[in-house]
């Protein structure tokens, strides 16, 4: 398209859009056309077929036909929508001039289009583009070289409320780091996105990928381009950035301008984030627990929608953070707990708390929408009725003795300039319509000027009723008619067969000036109709200016809020978030955990938030609640590992990942679904449970287990809480309990960290009488005339058996097959009685002993450095020296 050639001979249009197509070859373009956008070429092609409309073409362009396909403009927001989820972005080319003005310059000239927008998945603000309960961040990722290893830092911002957070990562991390912010897009310097190091992460991510010119990234004028963002001379009102952080913070910031082109949207000031201060969740175990969607990509079924009694969209949006992102500091933690007790504690006012809640609108993306000059007068209102709630609710608390997150909460919402809030409420009407474009938001009485226009131009289309029923008198003809349409504006309107009667008489002829004949009608106009209307057309006009700038006044009103808007509208959420999660405990009767520094783990009664409830919704047996106690023992520092054996089915993935979800809830914040709960802050929380194929990267099974084994192994500290489900399940027997063993012995002995380790190599329980930290435990079953009957107690102990068979039969393996079985297992456990597995934990040194008995030793080096030791080269002659050295040799 862009060659020599095809410029020279494209029509003057066709001109236009191959230059601004040139210039965003990554997007689809949208080209304005009167009440289209409409798509050529390749974008034509690709966009018909995502969005299933039709192609058409229009003209050609070097001999062949140009394909085209058109989407109108006003029900543009759904198509965008489509595309954006399939992964496409979009350039918005809009007209920039009047087409008056193109005229001006010649008949042939083409309006001035340009684009003023680019849609990108992570920059968007429209509702209709928008998940209410999801935020929408952009990230960016930066890399600096120089010191002893590379800097990562990653800069997030979510538009559509003005977020705007930075934080330093590192390779090992990375991922870990970006999922649990979980961005709709990533930019990364095209540099980068081909490292090798990076490979594996950019794979995980996908899509959501996208490669930018390192330029956007550059460190040396990172702290200039930001500062400037916010007009500022330097960033240190804002505290300390390192300049990975920076130079990812310019870069996002440099997108944003990029793709919003002319507006700017407000931020808020650039926050930073300490990896320290949040519970490092790895990427599979994030996966595996199914946090805020199940592996499947389901949101139901997921613990997010089972804790959620949030009932605004900024409340579901905070509690998924909190969830994303449980905290380390146990102060901060029982801060949170402390708002929720507190509410508990108050039934009554936290029930019409929640009641007021539900009228607050979404007001920080009706906020960026208002500040990026794409808000119409619901967004206004949405402000309002913001203001007007938080006022409410900051009510509800007054003269109340506050635990100090509420306070705060209550504090913001007080802040908020009460002159806004009657500015509004004064100017706005109660139905609203979307667009600013037609006016009729205004509320009568609320601008005298304004309410005489309208009056002016309601009363003259009285008179023009009254001209209608006047001329029917004149004509006697009934049918006639004063209608009006954009063409022609009024005019009265007689059938074919009665219009005879305009021409009657020559007076007649004068008074009704023939405007237009249709197939069936003829229209006339009047002098006095003319003038009515033209003063109709000058009220409306001026009615409508005077609306568009009272709409202006309000936007700018509501933009110099900004700040204490979203600071109100962050203590809505906070409020929301701690009124559900107290609506929550009460409904579920959860427990507050206590949590504190210490290393204990003590869960009394434990259950599983999300198998219990839908348990209870199907009317299912009730959840068996169990505890688990992974403490110190004794006196020392380090916490206990439960070896958790018993038949599958018994209830042991359960029962590990319920624990589990506890400590994280335990650490967002929230009361937890147990009796009781002691847990000492957890650093990193690692699992390896159920089995995530990642057989379309090509590998196995068991190398993913293998490969998540080997991070936790490596990673887990003694603070961590690890939950290793049914370790080398994927390999042959010997091989899995030689892998499973190790890995126990190593956790006990190296990673000391508390654990539940689940398995079905009952050879293992005989570990507990070397390790001391090792407990057995066992899912207790019962058998009764030959079945098994699964109690899904956790007991002290070891399983007996694995019931394979039985549960085989109760999985409706065929007679044959399960009774075959039963004389096979016989066999091979007559086998094992002669020589047990258990002999080896007599026979094998234990762990430590053992690694260090596979360093290099100095055994065979002894004899070595005694023949050398008898060597005195002083006293040698040529000779003996050449003996010795042969004498030396042969000790290697
Ligand atoms: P395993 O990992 O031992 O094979 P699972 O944890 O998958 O067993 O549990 C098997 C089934 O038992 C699940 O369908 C679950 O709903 C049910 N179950 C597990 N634990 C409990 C419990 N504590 N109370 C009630 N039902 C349970």
């Amino acid at each position: 398209l862009a060659s020599e050639e095809s410029r020279q001979t494209a029509t003057p249009m066709m001109e236009q859009f191959i230059e601004i197509k040139a210039n965003n070859p990554d997007s689809l373009l949208f080209y304005r056309m009167g009440d289209f956008y409409e798509l050529f070429f390749e974008d034509a092609l690709e966009a018909s077929r995502a969005l299933g409309i039709t192609l058409t073409r229009r003209g050609q362009h070097m001999g062949i036909d140009i394909p085209m396909c058109g989407v109108p403009v006003h029900a543009a927001d759904d198509y965008l929508q489509k595309l954006i989820g399939l992964g496409y972005r979009v350039a918005v080319c809009e007209q920039v001039e009047d087409p008056a003005e193109a005229k001006k310059r010649g008949a042939k000239s083409v309006v001035r289009r340009d684009v003023i927008r680019l849609v990108t998945p992570g920059t968007i603000t429209e509702e209709k583009l928008l998940n209410p309960g999801d935020s929408n961040y952009l990230m960016a990722l930066a890399r600096i070289r120089g010191g002893d290893k590379p800097q990562y830092a990653l800069a997030w911002i979510d538009i559509s409320t003005g977020v705007f957070r930075l934080a330093e990562s590192d390779l090992p991390r990375l991922l870990a780091d970006i999922l649990r912010i979980d961005p709709k897009e990533l930019i990364v310097p095209d540099t980068l996105f081909s490292d090798p190091d990076l490979r594996g992460v950019f794979d995980v991510l996908g899509r959501v990928v996208s490669p930018q010119p390192s330029v956007l990234f550059d460190s040396s004028t990172a702290e200039n381009r930001i500062a400037r963002y916010y007009n500022l001379q330097t960033l240190d009102g804002f505290g300390g950035f390192t300049r990975a952080e920076m130079a990812a913070g310019a870069a996002a910031i440099a997108y944003v301008e990029k793709t919003q082109i002319a507006e700017r949207p407000a931020l808020g000031a650039p926050e930073r984030e300490s990896s320290a201060s949040t519970l490092f969740i790895d990427p599979a175990t994030r996966a595996n627990l199914e946090l805020v969607r199940t592996l499947s990509g389901d949101r139901n079924g997921a613990l997010l929608k089972a804790i959620d009694r949030t009932v605004t969209s900024g409340g579901a949006r905070l509690l998924s953070e909190r969830l994303m992102s449980p905290l380390t500091d146990a102060d901060a933690i029982n801060e949170r707990l402390n708002a929720i007790a507190f509410l508990l504690d108050e039934p009554r006012l936290a029930e019409e708390m929640r009641r007021a809640l539900r009228h607050v609108p979404d007001m920080p993306r009706a906020l960026s929408r208002l500040a990026l000059a794409r808000g119409g007068p619901r967004d206004l209102a949405a402000i309002l009725k913001g203001l007007e709630a938080a006022r409410a609710i900051a009510a509800l608390f007054s003269g109340l003795y506050l635990p100090p997150e509420l306070e705060q909460a209550q504090r913001a919402l007080g802040a908020v300039p009460a002159e806004l809030e009657k500015l509004l409420g004064e100017h706005l009407a109660e139905d609203l319509p979307l667009l600013k474009r037609d006016g009729g938001f205004v509320r009568d009485g609320a601008m005298p000027e304004l309410d005489e226009l309208r009056e002016l131009r309601d009363q003259s289309r009285r008179v023009i009723a009254g001209l209608q029923s006047s001329y029917i008198d004149e004509t006697g003809v009934k049918s006639l008619k004063i209608k009006h349409n954009n063409v022609l504006g009024y005019f009265i309107e007689l059938t074919a067969g009665t219009s005879g009667a305009m021409t009657s008489t020559p007076e007649m002829k004068a008074r009704f000036i023939h405007r237009q004949t249709t197939a069936n009608s003829m229209r006339f106009t009047t002098v006095e109709l003319s003038d009515l209307e033209s003063r109709i057309a000058n009220a409306a006009e001026q009615a409508l200016a005077i609306e568009l700038a009272a709409f202006d006044r309000m936007v700018e009103a509501v933009v110099a809020a900004a700040e204490p808007i979203k600071k109100a509208a962050e203590a809505l959420a906070i409020i929301d978030v701690s009124a559900g999660l107290a609506h929550l405990a009460d409904e579920q009767a959860y427990c507050r955990p206590h949590v504190d520094g210490s290393m204990r783990f003590r869960i009394e009664g434990g259950r599983h938030p999300v198998v219990e409830q839908s348990l209870r919704r199907n009317a299912g047996p009730a959840f068996v609640a169990n505890s688990c106690d992974l403490s110190p023992v004794g006196e020392g520092k380090n916490g206990g590992i439960w070896l958790i054996t018993g038949p599958n089915m018994g209830g042991k993935s359960t029962f590990l990942r319920q624990n589990a979800l506890i400590a994280i809830m335990a650490q967002m914040g929230s009361y937890v679904p147990a009796a009781a709960a002691e847990i000492g802050v957890v650093d990193r929380l690692f699992s390896r449970v159920g089995a995530s194929d990642d057989l379309a990267r090509g590998r196995s099974t068991f190398m993913v287990e293998m490969v998540e084994t080997a991070a936790i192994l490596n990673q887990a500290t003694p603070r961590s809480l690890v939950i290793l489900d049914e370790i080398g399940r994927g390999t042959a027997t010997f091989d899995g309990l030689s892998i499973a063993w190790a890995a126990v012995e190593h956790l006990h002995e190296v990673n000391r960290c508390r654990s539940l380790f689940a398995t079905h190599f009952h050879e293992l329980t005989a570990l507990s009488e070397k390790l001391a930290r090792l407990s057995n435990a066992t899912m207790r079953v019962k058998e009764w005339d030959g079945e098994v009957i699964f109690l899904h107690e956790v007991g002290p102990g070891a399983a007996d058996r694995s019931y394979g068979i039985q549960v085989a039969r109760l999985a409706g393996l065929p007679p044959a097959v399960v009774s075959r079985a039963k004389e096979v297992l016989g066999l091979l456990e007559d086998a094992d009685r002669k020589n047990p597995a258990t002999t080896l934990i007599d026979d094998l040194p234990l762990f430590q002993a053992a690694v260090r008995r596979d360093e290099p030793k100095p055994a065979k080096n002894t004899e070595l450095e005694e023949a050398l030791k008898s060597i005195n080269p002083d006293e040698m002659t040529p000779r003996e020296a050449l003996e010795a050295l042969y004498r030396l040799k042969s000790h290697l």
